[in-house]
């Protein structure tokens, strides 16, 4: 089978390589790819900013088909679409693991980067970590967003507690930001979303997925809030990770807001901790998903809530294409691509 394979330090270190397809053990499940997002850790690791383990095949956001199921493998069977948490292996034994909180292991090797991922015809998954996708998402790949989308849900739903009627301020019109907004909709909330004057479409879609405002105007952006709120916005997610990004969320929260990181700057950046101080801000921070975030995007996808993410994958590439499909993420050009094998 062909599989993208990271072996060695920078973009030279990764091909195509022809693979045997690999057999699921006991507990595992064989599934067939039918598409797999490119994501910005993704770059990270063809930069060697992220670690991995050589040589391993790339990918951790993805939805294929069981095509094979280990012998200890009860409720899938051939021909069920699925997605799946990313920790494959995890100790098992640790606080962390017993609470479900399978990321924090820190024995923790996800799939994708830790061990072979979802850029190739197959690969295998412990059954335990997969769910079997609702009949009116599946038959075709959207959810491939599925693992992004889950960890928004745990950012927005689960660690930042957004009430309808809350203004909510999103900073940052990236695939994360644009579901962040999808989310906190749902949730009930008045969605405000910045951006740069280079995220002109952007927002233009964001406007269009739901947003009740949109600005790339640091004035604009204060009026908009100050017309929507008394004291200023219940809850600012940063979606960015950019320090000037987080500079205007704090500037923008009421105090005792709640101010929920959900980008990542992949560097320190210098952040005024006194204004957080002074104005008794919350942080939430929510770092990738554990397994009630899934069980609320199941519920959420049956429901035919998550219909508008569609609007978020802008191209399907062959795998083959896979330096340009890279390319065009890291330049921006879009949101999600989605590599199919
Ligand atoms: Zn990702
Ligand atoms: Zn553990």
């Amino acid at each position: 089978m062909k599989a993208l394979v990271k072996f060695a330090e920078g973009r030279q270190g990764m091909e195509i390589r022809d693979l045997p397809v690999p057999v699921p053990k006991g507990n595992e499940l064989l599934v067939k790819v039918m598409a797999a997002g490119i994501c910005g850790t993704d770059i990270h690791l063809m930069h060697d900013e992220y670690t991995y383990y050589p040589p391993v095949i790339l990918g951790h956001e993805y939805t294929g088909t069981v095509e094979a199921v280990g012998s200890n493998v009860s409720g899938f069977s051939k021909g069920d679409q699925i997605i799946s948490m990313t920790a494959a292996v995890t100790c098992g034994q640790c606080k962390y693991c017993r609470e479900g909180l399978l990321m924090l292991c820190n024995e923790r090797r996800s799939i994708g980067s830790g061990v072979n991922g979802a850029m190739a015809e197959y690969m295998v998954i412990p059954a335990e970590l997969a769910f079997k996708l609702p009949g009116n998402v599946s038959g075709n790949d959207t959810m491939a967003i599925a693992e992004p989308l889950a960890c928004v849900i745990r950012a927005v739903i689960e660690q930042s507690h957004v009430k309808a009627g809350d203004v909510v301020l999103v900073s940052g019109p990236g695939t994360i930001g644009q579901l962040t907004m999808l989310v906190a909709k749902m949730q009930g909330a008045y969605v405000i979303m910045s951006g740069t004057p280079q995220d002109a479409q952007r927002l233009a879609l964001a406007r269009q997925l739901g947003a009740d405002a949109v600005s790339s105007d640091p004035q604009e952006l204060r009026k908009l809030v100050e017309n929507a709120t008394v004291n200023g916005v219940d809850v600012a997610y940063e979606c960015a990770g950019a320090a000037p990004s987080l500079d205007i969320c704090i500037d923008l929260l009421k105090k005792t807001g709640n101010l929920a990181q959900v980008g990542l700057y992949g560097k320190p950046i210098p952040v005024d901790m006194d204004k957080i101080l002074c104005k008794e801000l919350v942080l939430s921070v929510s770092y990738a998903t554990e397994r009630t975030s899934w069980d609320i995007l199941l519920k959420l996808a049956s429901q035919g809530k998550l219909d508008k993410v569609q609007h978020l994958i802008s191209a399907r590439m062959p795998l083959d294409q896979w330096e340009k499909a890279f390319d065009m993420f890291a330049n921006k050009e879009g949101y999600k691509i989605y590599l199919i094998p």
